[in-house]
């Protein structure tokens, strides 16, 4: 299929789409970008590239990053790791304290952001130089060793992380996080201020279209099964408050971060990228899930 086409015509159905959404805010340095950015990229497991707009434009990646945590915590504490996060939808914001006191501090599930704490706090214990050897793994993903983190977007966040301290704070508490608060909340930050374009992050999750191998280099990254639980969670869990709502218009597992990017991935098919930084409520891109909900229709490509 000519997805450049598809990308062309959905784009021209949406001219007089008014998006209401807002640019994050509450990380100062992300105020900053342009709202009316406009991306997709879309890799498909046989090797073909389809880009459309600003897709060669780096972005923050934010909690699209808290799917490569995962995955490298997954293979390094293999089930060991489900005893101190779930697998269950939140129903709840992505930084809510709320159901956390009642779960005696076992997040729900790896991507809201007191899950991807605990992830952190796993990476903090299980590698010798969390930073270094995390970013060489994205790397690696990627095919592009010029991944990097944004120093600057991580410092704008720390300078106001206080409800992220304080979720961090509360875990330690019930005794599920081993290491300095300080560290591992610094490495979460870092997590998120990855940057990479469309078309680097399609190329990075290529690995979960294509059962845990990357169909360019031939790498098994993870195994088939941890692959598809991974997607499993991306679909209940990867839109937050907003996963339910997601299933039903576009039908695809998907990570969502604040810096307006989805991720999706086909399994078996492709791996796609869209990114708007105008947010809904839910902190998830408006234009990304509508052009994602014309994109599976147009395509008759949701996995249902
Ligand atoms: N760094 C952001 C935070 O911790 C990530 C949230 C997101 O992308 N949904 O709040």
């Amino acid at each position: 299929m000519d997805y450049s086409k598809v990308f062309y015509e959905i784009n021209k159905s949406l001219v007089s789409y008014v998006d209401h959404g807002a640019v994050a805010s509450y990380i100062p340095e992300l105020q900053k970008i342009s709202p009316d950015k406009f991306g997709v990229y879309l890799c498909t497991v046989d090797g073909k590239n389809f880009g459309f707009g600003d897709s060669n434009e780096k972005f923050s990646i934010q909690s699209i990053s808290k799917v490569l945590s995962l995955t490298m915590a997954f293979e390094i504490e293999q089930d060991t790791l489900w005893k101190r996060v779930g697998v269950e939808p939140s129903g709840n914001p992505f930084n809510s304290l709320v159901q956390l006191e009642y779960d005696a501090g076992i997040p729900r599930n790896p991507f809201i952001n007191a899950g991807a704490i605990v992830i952190a706090d796993v990476l903090v214990s299980k590698l010798e130089n969390p930073r270094e050897d995390f970013i060489e793994f994205v790397r690696q993903l990627s095919g592009n060793n010029q991944i990097d983190y944004c120093d600057r977007i991580a410092q704008s966040e720390k300078s106001k992380g206080h409800r992220n301290a304080a979720l961090c704070n509360l875990m330690k508490s019930f005794g599920n996080i081993d290491n300095n608060i300080h560290e591992v909340i610094d490495f979460y930050f870092d997590l998120c201020s990855i940057e990479m374009t469309c078309s680097e992050l399609a190329r990075t999750f290529l690995f979960l279209a294509n059962y845990g191998k990357d169909p360019i280099n031939g790498n098994q990254i993870i195994s088939s099964s941890k692959s598809k639980r991974i997607n499993a969670v991306m679909q209940l869990c990867g839109l937050y408050d907003e996963a339910g709502e997601f299933s039903f218009k576009v039908g695809l597992p998907g990570k969502s971060g604040v810096g307006g990017g989805i991720v999706v991935v086909h399994p078996g098919k492709y791996s796609m990228v869209v990114w708007s930084p105008r947010l809904n409520k839910k902190g998830n891109s408006n234009k990304g899930m509508r052009f994602l909900e014309e994109f599976t229709s147009y395509t008759e490509s949701s996995i249902f």
